[in-house]
């Protein structure tokens, strides 16, 4: 067992918004898994928010 890598990119990334709401309802924004691996997207519509920077 040796996992140095830390499994909370999307929460450092999340932390780091300035509006943590959805922009196409009124959900707020969260973790979630989104093809696979966890992403930033909204917890009300499932829309990924995450962009690559
Ligand atoms: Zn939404």
């Amino acid at each position: 067992m040796s996992d140095e890598r830390t499994p909370h990119d999307c929460e450092d990334l999340l932390a780091r918004l300035d509006d943590p709401s959805c922009q196409y309802c009124d959900g707020q924004l969260g973790i979630g898994p989104y093809k696979g691996s966890d992403a930033v997207l909204c917890e009300a519509c499932g829309t990924p928010a995450i962009r690559v920077w």
